[in-house]
């Protein structure tokens, strides 16, 4: 006879089943973590403005019981988010400026960003793009042709990032349908997306996604979004393995993100995490300035101070670059 636990792990649940699974209702949330209820009415309006949305994979690594858990901390809806403040903004990044054709950002020499898609398997509080009026931009809904058209007539142009949203929220098929494409536009080199799929929910990384992604022409880059080193469990680590056997550079970046990873311990214990799990930091981004999301800020001095910290207890390869992202640079600024 087979027990129940059995079948399970036989039969994973797809991932398309695991999103749609996803915890949607603060009331559940609060539940699940043994939270108090008085949490509930905030969580609720905020949650209006940008719906509550964790996976229960996510939410696994939470710690029952504790309002201020690093994870909890990412997406629980709060009042604080509803508080006003003159120099915030709904697009902080200048990214409706930086459009170019549909979906396609070209801000920086040689690489372009597509937003190949408005949804996400999570939503963090803290999101800079979580007022983007994603429906507009969404290339998809309009399909590829003017952003291809786009970079196809551009030769500067040698890396393409897919991002969002996530973009591993589209299916294999689609996204195999857009590389193929991609792939024959002879100045493209390089493919990289940007995504916390398999973070949040590791069984993303199907052998269709390893597929598209590596058998193409292009050079696969994937830059993973983990904040906190409680974010890295087993299937997250086996994830990654599976990516770098078939020669995926995995990288990663992070938000600085106050009462989540601004202390020294928390920094160093996620650079090594990554590490160990076969990922090496790429950047840790300052806050963008975006609406509804001032209580994780962490200012730049402060900033600045920790990563001097951080980078007398950790070898140079595995310190994050402490960047900003002012609109109109060239780049993405080092702090
Ligand atoms: C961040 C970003 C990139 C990538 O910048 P890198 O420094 O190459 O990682 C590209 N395009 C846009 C619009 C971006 O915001
Ligand atoms: S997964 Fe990325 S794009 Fe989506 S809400 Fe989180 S930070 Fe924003």
């Amino acid at each position: 006879m087979i027990s129940k636990t059995a079948l399970a792990w036989q039969h994973p649940l797809p991932w398309q089943q695991i999103l749609a699974n996803a915890v949607r209702d603060p009331a559940v949330l609060l539940d699940q973590l043994k939270l108090p209820m008085a949490l509930l009415p905030a969580a609720q309006a905020a949650s209006r403005q940008f719906p509550l949305r964790v996976p229960s994979g996510y939410l696994a690594r939470m710690e029952v019981g504790n309002p201020d858990d690093p994870l909890l901390r990412q997406i629980l809806p709060l009042q604080a988010e509803m508080d006003m403040y003159a120099d915030d903004a709904t697009d902080p990044v200048g990214d409706q400026a930086a459009m170019v054709a549909p979906g396609v950002l070209h801000k920086y020499t040689g690489r372009v960003l597509l937003l190949v898609t408005g949804a996400c398997a999570i939503h963090c509080r803290y999101c800079f793009r979580r007022h983007f009026p994603y429906a507009e931009a969404n290339p998809s809904t309009q399909q590829w042709q003017p952003a291809l058209h786009y970079i196809a007539h551009d030769p500067s142009i040698s890396e393409v990032i897919l991002s969002g949203g996530d973009p591993l929220s589209m299916s294999d098929s689609r996204l195999a349908e857009l590389v193929a494409q991609l792939q024959v536009i002879p100045h493209v080199q390089r493919l990289r997306v940007h995504t916390r799929l398999p973070v949040v929910v590791p069984e993303r990384v199907t052998d269709g996604l390893l597929a598209w992604l590596t058998g193409s022409r292009l050079k696969p880059v994937l830059v993973l979004h983990i904040n906190h080193p409680n974010e890295i469990d087993a299937a997250l680590r086996d994830a990654v393995q599976r990516l770098r056997a078939q020669q995926v550079v995995v990288l990663n970046q992070s938000v600085l993100l106050k009462g989540v990873n601004d202390d020294v311990r928390t920094l160093v214990a996620l650079s090594e995490g990554l590490f160990a799990a076969g990922i090496l930091p790429y950047y840790l981004h300052q806050l963008d300035r975006v609406q509804g999301a001032r209580h994780f800020a962490v200012d730049a001095a402060r900033a600045r101070s920790l990563l001097n910290e951080v980078r007398g207890r950790l070898p140079g390869y595995l310190l994050p670059r402490l960047v900003q992202e002012i609109p109109g640079m060239d780049a993405k600024l080092p702090m």
